[in-house]
């Protein structure tokens, strides 16, 4: 049997009521038969990366467990956004919601689809700090802890809602 392994999955989303887009989505993330024990982060607000003629950000990350492949997994996420009518004006332009496969397991993912983990993950406080509220020791895999990334990076975040 395929082993079952444990991803984290960064939602964000700034049009259409962001916070709600979250919330559906983490509830969505619970509801697929083929995830298990999905644990969402507390959510927050951030400023956009890329155009600033948009609305802020919001922003939470999920941890589930899963036997799907990681390129399964992918299009599922993908499907979760065209679900929630994902409309892509402009690169790191507003979106009703977008999810981003931040690790799965320990393995390394180089290929034209994906490549994990993601490489924004170190830098983007939005993703480093609801990572660390899920798992702030997380080990990559050289040697460096979740920890290690989020202190070189400043708290620029709103928090919004607790985590469930
Ligand atoms: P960023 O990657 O900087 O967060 P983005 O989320 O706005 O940018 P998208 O337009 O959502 O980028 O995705 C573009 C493509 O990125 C997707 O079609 C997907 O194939 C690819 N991709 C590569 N690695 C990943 C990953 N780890 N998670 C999600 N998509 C990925
Ligand atoms: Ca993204
Ligand atoms: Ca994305």
């Amino acid at each position: 049997m395929t082993p079952l392994i444990t991803a984290y999955i960064g939602l964000g989303s700034n049009l259409h009521q962001p916070i709600r887009q979250v919330q559906a989505a983490i509830v969505e993330l619970k509801q697929q038969r083929h995830l298990q024990d999905v644990q969402a982060s507390p959510i927050y607000a951030s400023k956009p990366v890329g155009p600033q003629d948009q609305p802020d950000f919001i922003n939470a990350v999920a941890r589930v467990k899963t036997r799907l492949g990681p390129h399964d997994l992918l299009d599922l996420l993908q499907d979760l956004e065209q679900h929630h009518g994902r409309i892509r004006k402009r690169h790191w332009g507003e979106r009703t919601l977008d999810l981003d496969l931040l690790t799965y397991g320990h393995a390394e993912i180089r290929t034209p689809r994906l490549t994990v983990p993601h490489p924004l993950l170190f830098t983007r406080s939005f993703v480093l700090y609801p990572f660390a509220d899920l798992d702030a020791h997380f080990p990559f895999n050289n040697g460096l802890t979740l920890n290690h990334y989020l202190q070189k990076v400043a708290f620029d975040l709103i928090p919004v809602k607790k985590g469930n």
